[in-house]
């Protein structure tokens, strides 16, 4: 089995592979949503943080709680959990950001068996006097409840060690996304797609050392890859749930080059300052590193760091991608949309379920837009030659 392949199967049977690893090594397992979720301080406590996507089963139980508009994530876990297949889980996260995880944090505490459940309420406004103090405490307090939930001190040490290998598999993956974006022809998308999913899931020290091996392994084959469509993509919105948009792009004809997803770059970008205490050091990441429209930083940030990462990779557009009825990331789009206008950047915009309605109609649209773009490159290719 190739180190791609370990992956790959965990992302086709993430459950059974928890099951495994607990029965295994006796480590207890807690779920999470967003990547809000100070997952280090979970992986510190011996505990493995396992990120829930939500399900590809059919939706029963979880309906009777929710409104019909809610995000197919939410409904998908809630439906995992009430049909016992999240049954490994010894707890479950639940960040403070869009409403709809807010509300599921209750539901889940009013209907499912209670293992250790905390709302982590971090600030919304991340650029006030007041953020900084406030994260710690709010930190503090969750590395506290992790200690009390499963009898365990959390020692500096521990978190230190923790920090650590998280630093480790972000610089991986931002190494590998980098050799992607440079070189798109060097792993698939559907490929990535499983390394980011496994990045969520699978105990963190052995997967810093599988992210070390592929890294290594698209090193050496960077400059024999096979040449990459013309068209070159960010992806922008919502994918809360990571769904294999990379492989459908691929598919359409274009290379995805960058994104601004919260299971993309945000996931890794940014690294933990060692040499000062470890919960500020969380503390500081979270509030340097670009936000989700669930944040606030400023009214331009997100376009801003939309607009230099196109400028960066040299991309043509823009594919925003917005999972249905996600309302921060809809009311989000309005605004980046206008100023990707003003600077003449394409965009569209695809509004997905789940993975299964990633199907002919959002190919169909992608496959247009790129034809655009190259009708657009065509065009200015023309009018530069005229110049001369
Ligand atoms: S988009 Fe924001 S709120 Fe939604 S999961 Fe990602 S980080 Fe969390
Ligand atoms: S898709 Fe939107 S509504 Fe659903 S969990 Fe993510 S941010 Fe919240």
């Amino acid at each position: 089995m190739t180190h791609m392949d370990i992956l790959e199967e965990l992302k086709r049977h993430p459950y059974e592979y928890a099951r495994k690893y607990k029965s295994e090594r006796g480590r207890p397992i807690v779920g999470y949503f967003c990547s809000y979720t100070p997952e280090e301080l979970i992986f510190a406590a011996d505990t493995l943080p396992f990120r829930l996507f939500g399900t590809g089963e059919h939706i029963r139980l979880a309906d009777t709680h929710l409104q019909a508009y809610c995000c197919s994530l939410v409904k998908g876990a809630l439906e995992d959990a009430m049909t016992g297949r999240l049954d490994f889980l010894d707890g479950v996260v639940f960040p403070h950001t869009c409403d709809t995880i807010q509300r599921l944090s209750d539901i889940w505490r009013l209907n499912l068996p209670l293992g250790f459940h905390m709302d982590v309420v971090l600030p919304v406004k991340l650029n006030a006097l007041s953020s900084r103090r406030y994260m710690i405490d709010v930190l503090m307090e969750f590395r506290r409840n992790l200690e009390n939930a499963f009898r365990k001190k959390i020692t500096d040490e521990a978190l230190l060690d923790s920090l650590n290998t998280y630093n480790r598999i972000r610089l991986l993956l931002q190494k590998i996304h980098d050799l992607k974006y440079e070189y798109p022809g060097v792993i698939a998308g559907e490929d990535l797609h499983s390394i980011m999913m496994a990045s969520m899931i699978m105990d963190r020290s052995e997967l810093a050392d599988v992210l070390e091996r592929i890294a290594g392994d698209l090193e050496s084959r960077k400059n024999t890859s096979p040449s990459p469509p013309g068209e070159r993509i960010v992806l922008s919105g919502g994918s809360c749930n990571l769904l294999d948009i990379y492989g459908i792009v691929e598919e359409a004809g274009a290379a995805v080059v960058g994104d601004d997803f919260c299971t993309g770059s945000r996931y890794y970008e940014g690294l933990l300052t060692i040499d000062m205490n470890p919960v500020e050091a969380i503390a500081e990441r979270y509030l340097t590193r670009n936000v989700c429209p669930a944040k606030h930083s400023g009214l331009s940030t997100r376009a801003d760091n939309i607009i230099s990462v196109v400028r960066e990779r040299k991309a043509g557009g823009v594919v925003f991608v917005l999972l249905k009825f996600c309302d921060p990331h809809a009311f989000d789009y309005p605004s980046l949309k206008g100023a990707l206008d003003q600077e003449g950047i394409p965009s569209t915009l695809i509004e997905i379920e789940d993975q299964s309605s990633a199907d002919g109609r959002v190919k169909t649209r992608l496959e247009a837009f790129i034809e655009m773009l190259k009708r657009k490159d065509r065009k200015e290719g023309e009018l530069s030659g005229a110049g001369k």
